[in-house]
């Protein structure tokens, strides 16, 4: 099997794995006990984490909220946030191809009485800022608009787009899971109140996340959603993923490391794919903006195609037709870039990653390819 779906999730770095195994046996404390060694020395190790993770996105090592994943902390930055605001701002605003972890948490509020505004996007995926101008008032609480998109590879104007927010005095959060370590992404040069992130999209391990939190700006706050010991500045209560929060320390710092080279080399191979593609099928065509898009991320669809089909026929290339969450859906993100249902579904999500090679790359297009012709021979539309 080829694998070409590092959207969904990354193998763990041998780097990484070497770095997080003593702290699953002889290195076992807990990070909250302080009166041994064992403690202290998960103490120093998740601290270290916390340094190499706020490296990454440029914030201070103080910033960094360990969750168990960027699901957990787009719901901490979004309920939180709302919750700490609830009473003096009552609407919210976000984009119709965020993440559902982004989107339902949203869409709970608005059942408990926020009122939502759900921005479009172009047909390449952008939303224009000139909307979100006129969709933030002095009663929105909180923006929250996503890095990378995780299906189509767009990158979001979040510079522009934390400004506009920043002027009516809301707060911006962005779902930054996919941008993080690809493309260069800064909390500071961006001024972003909020960013989520996980370890497992940058080769580090499942079930570890972080939220970062701006502190001594515009009165940024969160009501915490989980209540206990009071850890992680009392945001976020319960015992530390020690093992788990190493890894993403030792991903991260990998990541900031060889982030230009493989920036450049997963772009070169997404190239080579699109190019094999184009030179071999017709009636493809790429969604979303290719200029302003992650290096490795290719989503095409493709004309007359059963999407099901395809997907079978693709039996030993592991590629995705959607997020990994809600597969048998036409996706949400290409349903607002206006594609057709059919359409849709007959689209092919690659993601490129840090192990991926030419080699693999050609075979992939070759059988797409092979398995598009065969089906329209099939049954001709
Ligand atoms: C994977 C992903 C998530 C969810 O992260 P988990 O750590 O798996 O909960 C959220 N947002 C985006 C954009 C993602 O790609």
């Amino acid at each position: 099997m080829i694998y070409l779906d590092h959207h969904a999730t990354t193998p763990c770095d041998a780097r990484v794995l070497e770095v997080m195994r003593p702290f699953f046996t002889e290195k076992f404390g807990n990070a909250a006990s302080k009166q041994h060694a064992f403690g202290w020395a998960a103490n120093d190790a998740v601290e270290q984490a916390r340094r190499q993770v706020a490296a990454l996105i440029g914030a201070g090592s103080k910033d960094v909220i360990f969750t168990s994943g960027a699901t957990e902390a787009n719901n901490l930055a979004i309920k939180g946030a709302a919750k700490a605001r609830q009473g003096e701002r009552d609407h919210l605003v976000t984009v119709g191809t965020e993440h559902q972890a982004v989107l339902d948490p949203m869409k709970r509020l608005e059942r408990e009485g926020w009122r939502l505004t759900v921005l479009p996007v172009d047909r390449l995926g952008r939303i224009e800022l000139a909307a979100l101008e006129q969709a933030i008032t002095p009663r929105t609480a909180l923006v929250s608009v996503m890095a990378a998109n995780n299906e189509i590879g767009v990158l979001q104007p979040i510079k522009a787009a934390a400004a506009l927010t920043h002027a009516q005095g809301a707060w911006f959060h962005t779902d930054a899971v996919q941008a993080v370590g690809k493309v260069p992404f800064d909390v500071e040069a961006l001024d972003v109140d909020f960013a989520s992130l996980t370890a497992h999209k940058v080769y580090g391990p499942k079930g570890v996340g972080a939220l970062y939190v701006r502190r001594n700006k515009r009165g940024v706050t969160l009501a915490a959603q989980l209540d206990g010991g009071g850890h992680e500045r009392g945001l976020r209560s319960g015992t530390l993923n020690v093992p788990g929060i190493v890894g993403f320390g030792q991903a991260a710092e990998i990541a900031r490391g060889e982030l230009t080279e493989e920036a450049g080399r997963t772009l070169a191979l997404r190239d080579r794919l699109l190019n094999a593609l184009e030179a071999t099928t017709d009636g493809m065509t790429v969604n979303g903006a290719l200029d302003a898009r992650l290096p490795g991320n290719l989503n095409v669809s493709f004309e007359g195609i059963d999407g099901a089909a395809l997907l079978v026929g693709l039996d030993d290339i592991a590629v995705s037709s959607g997020a990994a969450c809600t597969a048998a859906e036409p996706s949400h993100v290409l349903v607002a870039l206006g594609l057709s249902k059919d359409r849709a579904l007959a689209s092919l999500r690659f993601g490129i990653g840090r192990t991926t090679t030419a080699e693999e790359v050609e075979y992939a297009a070759a059988k797409v390819a092979d398995v598009v012709t065969r089906l329209r021979a099939l049954s001709p539309v």
